[in-house]
């Protein structure tokens, strides 16, 4: 019989999971997700008409990991496998530049959606096989948390009751496989934005898939204290003709998280979802300003709202690094004060930073 204490998980980690996702969530600094998968990388590449290579795809992470001044704003960056063993172009392994600024280095380790049949395109997430396994060998190479997205989508239909409880069990078995093997899980029930639906039905579905998602993580003995949430904010859909205020926003988001997240868990750290670098910093903002019960740290834990316009300023060429390196800082510290609501929006917002990033059905 597995140690627990109370219903969750005791085993030999137990202190180090819970004093690491307690770093991760450590006010005024957040997650970078740079674990786009070979395929994801590649089309954020090809709109900079850049080639999808394994020497493009490390210069563009070594210019996010060795920005001057950037990891100051990070407790953590989410790695694709690759990258997890990829090293500077000086040699220095990435892992090794991400500890030295006292930065824990994630891991992606889920396998992506496949379709969930008996459903109306709804999907399931993939990757239980062999997981412990490949948990071990990440903590070996120096990983200390790890992520797993699953994905539920708002229409007529959905999300169906199957969808909701086959992605929470899928969540709550990789959660206590990730702590038997030493890696904090960031549990990742996003709701695609996509869709005409209103703030107050992402609310309710929101509501109704992270109870689900807690219900399951408790089933299957996980011990919240060393986990993170990674959900999506309580927004209209991108469809919607009632667009709202990021108070609004803010007001919903947390009320839903109220609801549903226990207060053992330390951290909630956000997925951005496509929307612009500028809009995903002021929800935030808005959410650390809001004067009510709050007993996790609410932050960031983004892909596409950190990196767009850094990207677009390195537009894959050597001499634009330096450049592409201040873009990220100014992102990364921008969202570093939003943990703390103290963001100026009239600051040096950086160019580009309101274009919307939404893409219908996005595929991480
Ligand atoms: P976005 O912030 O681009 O939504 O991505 C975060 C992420 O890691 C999704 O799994």
């Amino acid at each position: 019989m597995a140690t627990l204490s109370g219903s969750a998980y005791a085993g030999k980690y137990a202190e180090e999971l819970v004093k690491n996702a307690k770093a991760i969530a450590t006010p005024g600094k957040g997650i970078l997700a740079a674990d786009e998968s070979t395929g994801t990388i590649g089309k954020r590449l090809a709109s900079i008409k850049c080639e999808n290579t394994e020497n493009n795809r490390r210069i563009l992470r070594e210019l996010l990991f060795t920005a001057p001044g950037a990891l100051q704003y990070l407790s953590g960056v989410i790695l694709f496998e690759e990258t997890l063993f990829q090293k500077s172009a000086a040699g220095k392994p990435f892992v090794d530049i991400l500890n030295e600024a006292g930065v824990l280095p994630g891991i992606k380790v889920d396998k992506g959606v496949v379709p969930l049949a008996g459903t109306d395109g709804e999907t399931t997430t993939q990757g239980h096989d062999g997981l412990g396994e490949r948990c071990a060998k990440y903590y070996q190479a120096g990983a200390r948390f790890a992520k797993w997205r699953a994905v539920l989508k708002i229409d007529a239909t959905s999300p169906s009751e199957l969808s909701i409880q086959q992605n929470a069990q899928g969540l709550a078995r990789y959660a206590i496989i990730c702590q038997e093997n030493g890696l904090v899980p960031i549990v990742e029930p996003e709701i695609l934005t996509d869709g005409a639906h209103d703030i107050e039905k992402c609310a309710e579905v929101t509501e109704r898939v992270l109870a689900a998602c807690y219900k399951a993580l408790n089933d299957q003995h996980v011990l919240l204290e060393g986990t993170l949430l990674k959900p999506n904010m309580v927004t209209p859909g991108s469809d919607s003709a009632n667009k709202v205020d990021h108070e609004k926003i803010a007001f919903f988001t947390v009320q839903a998280l109220q609801r549903t997240v226990p207060a053992a868990v330390p951290g909630v750290v956000f997925l951005s979802g496509g929307q612009s670098e500028e809009d995903a910093t002021l929800n935030l903002n808005a959410m650390n300003k809001l004067q009510t019960k709050k007993p996790w740290t609410l932050t960031f834990s983004y892909g596409r709202a950190l990196q767009q316009s850094t990207l677009k300023a390195w537009a894959g060429k050597d001499e634009n690094i330096e450049e592409a390196q201040k873009v990220f800082l100014g992102r990364a510290k921008a969202n570093s004060e939003a943990t703390l609501g103290t963001y100026n929006a009239s600051g040096d917002a950086a160019a580009g930073a309101n274009e919307s990033l939404y893409v219908k059905d996005y595929k991480y």
